[in-house]
């Protein structure tokens, strides 16, 4: 018996090079169908997947039903469940020496995938060249950038049963051997490099031997044209990154765009909307007309002259309370642009959008927002920041879990850890966050994932994650996340994600670290435990979040702390009962039960000392604060 071992990427590199969260998607996606396509081949010829677990994954079911029956994805498109990408880019298998030696098993499943591969490219491209009239120079860029994408290594090691894991160790040993040597593609690319990736020559037809910007620049703007909205004004894009792009509509027949990070931003609000609509439908009207339905046709008006006249889809939960209303099924599908001010002024400077059509729009976007506050109040509900221009973006990764594998001592220890990992993003990640949360899952594989959820809804999210994972899996996880400004470069925000998901895992993990950027370039980060002996973090700080929502508890009492910062530094005894005297004389104890004031003095003066430095217990006050306010200071 042998063990094989095989990846595909570049990871990376690859889902980093996106603008919008749905080229983040594109990438995990393919590479996840990728890896599905490479299983698939393997069990055909008889071998065996240990690891992932591929029980009631959806994605692999799909994969290998298209296999069956002989279907591409455009000819059969993947259901909802069926577009989530839950399994990760690389497996463990078990091979028999026939299917080695006979077959060259995992050099088929290489095959498999370098074909799927060849073919979506060839099918964009058909695509493409079905709109545009095109010469030979563009087929020569797009097949070289093509052709040397991929990058697949695998192994094949001896499994002895009656030494489990120490032969696993050899395995893992080997491959990471393999991986040392990496496959350097040698083809220069010339000239300048594409927008996105920064890597590879942008697509072109010109075929003179030197390509100026300008010549450049004009395919571009041709095929911003023949292809829509899809590409921004000033992309110059490579062949790799034009796939990307182009991807969810041509080979996964996606309908509407993935949610922005616009739609995310303003998710909070909307949901506020919406609630207050199914509660009282009459508070919305203005004499006899719908103020949803009046916003949404005058922001669509708005959309089609602007030529950005498309759908987004509307988050899991945002779908399910839209039901079958139609002024909010409208609403959801509106992309959260517009409903953040900033988008119309900056089209007030456009000629070829009409200003009174702008200023209608704005005004009927103000009166929405002015009434579902006056709605909130009216019911004595916490009152509404209006829409957010601020998102969140999570990275969790189980803690340890090399060491969790090698400890398992069989075959079916292994499997069984398999199963518990696998099942954890379908069965956990992505209810928690779809299901009982705004959010929406972007790649989530066995232990580790990115996801995206409102400012509201990160805390109990990321709570609810990490208790469930180690439920499930009985290891604890860690969590770097990141709360934006939706127009933040989308790379600025993977890397400050990756960066704060490294921090704590330094830091000896356990914990979270989150990154806030604001938009006038501060950057400070709250980094914490989950626990200290047994005081939970991330609840208590949700407790100061609702506490100051609710008007109990007025945020200046930590602004003065960070005043008298200097004063208090060093000494942890002050600066201890300066935190409970703060709090307790910003506390409206009209509002607040005294046992809750208690409850929350003693838990922030725990978590103090834990921290054990003045500087690190303000930057998490700070998030807590921010996340109060909707992203607002
Ligand atoms: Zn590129």
């Amino acid at each position: 018996m042998f063990f094989g071992v095989f990846q595909l990427g570049p990871v990376q590199r690859f889902i980093s090079c996106s603008r919008k969260l749905q080229d983040l998607w594109s990438s995990s996606y393919l590479l996840s169908f990728l890896s599905c396509e490479a299983m698939a081949a393997v069990l055909r010829r008889g071998g065996e997947i240990i690891y992932p677990s591929l029980e009631d994954q959806p994605l692999f079911s799909y994969v290998w039903r298209l296999g069956e029956e002989g279907k591409k994805p455009w000819e059969c498109p993947p259901s909802d469940q069926e577009l989530m990408p839950t399994l990760p880019n690389r497996f463990v298998c078990k091979l028999t020496s026939e299917t080695v030696i006979s077959c060259g098993i995992l050099a088929e499943a290489e095959k498999t995938v370098r074909n799927t591969f060849a073919e979506f490219a060839r099918k964009v491209k058909q695509e493409i060249e079905g709109k545009i009239k095109l010469c030979w120079i563009w087929e020569e860029i797009w097949n070289r950038q093509i052709e040397g994408f991929l990058e697949i290594y695998w192994v094949i090691s001896p499994l002895n049963s009656e030494n489990y894991v120490k032969s696993y160790q050899q395995a893992e040993n080997l491959f990471g051997a393999r991986k040392a040597v990496r496959d350097f593609n040698q083809t220069g690319e010339p000239g300048y490099k594409c927008t996105l990736c920064g890597l590879r020559q942008p697509l072109h037809h010109s075929p003179s031997a030197v390509v100026g910007r300008g010549e450049v620049r004009k395919f571009w703007n041709e095929m911003r044209r023949a292809m829509g909205y899809r590409f921004r004004e000033g992309e110059h894009l490579c062949a790799v990154c034009t796939l990307k792009r182009l991807m969810p509509q041509y080979i996964f027949g996606l309908k509407a765009e993935f949610p922005s990070t616009s739609s995310m931003a303003v998710a909070d609000f909307v949901w506020d909307v919406m609630e207050r609509y199914r509660a009282d439908e009459t508070s919305f009207k203005k004499g006899d007309r719908d103020i949803i339905e009046d916003f949404v046709k005058k922001a669509r008006n708005v959309r089609r002259q602007a030529g950005l006249d498309f759908d987004v889809k509307p988050l899991p939960r945002t779908e399910r309370l839209a039901g079958g209303t139609p002024a909010l099924g409208k609403l959801s599908k509106l992309d959260g642009d517009w409903l953040i001010n900033d988008t119309y002024t900056t089209l007030l400077r456009r000629e070829e959008v009409d200003s009174a059509a702008i200023t209608e729009a704005m005004k009927s976007l103000d009166l929405l927002v002015s009434r579902v506050d006056e709605v909130l109040k009216r019911q004595g509900l916490p009152r509404s920041s209006g829409p957010s221009k601020y998102y969140a973006i999570f990275q969790m990764d189980g803690d340890d879990m090399g060491d969790r594998i090698a400890k398992c001592r069989t075959e079916d220890e292994h499997r069984e850890f398999s199963r518990s990992v696998s099942g954890f993003p379908l069965e956990g990640a992505i209810p928690i966050v779809e299901g009982k949360h705004l959010g929406k899952v972007i790649y989530f594989g066995g232990d580790e994932g990115i996801a995206m959820v409102s400012i509201g809804h990160l805390l109990p999210v990321l709570e609810e994650c990490r208790e469930e994972f180690q439920r499930r899996v009985g290891a604890t996880a860690s969590v770097g996340a990141v709360i934006a400004h939706h127009k933040q470069p989308l790379f600025q925000v993977l890397d400050g994600v990756r960066g704060a998901l490294n921090t704590i895992k330094m830091r000896g993990k356990k914990g979270f670290c989150i990154a806030l950027m604001k938009r006038s370039g501060d950057l400070s980060y709250g980094i914490a435990k989950w626990e200290y002996s047994g005081l939970k973090v991330i609840p208590l700080l949700q407790e100061l979040v609702e506490s100051y929502r609710k008007g109990w508890i007025s945020r200046r009492w930590y602004h003065r702390l960070a005043m008298e910062r200097l004063g208090l530094e060093g000494e942890l005894d002050l600066a201890w009962a300066e935190i409970g005297r703060l709090v307790r004389r910003s506390a409206d104890e009209r509002g607040m039960p005294p046992s809750r004031i208690k409850d929350l003095v003693d838990g922030l003066r725990t978590l103090f000392v834990k921290l054990g430095d003045l500087t690190s217990f303000i930057a998490l006050m700070d998030i807590a604060a921010f996340i109060a306010a909707g992203g607002g200071a």
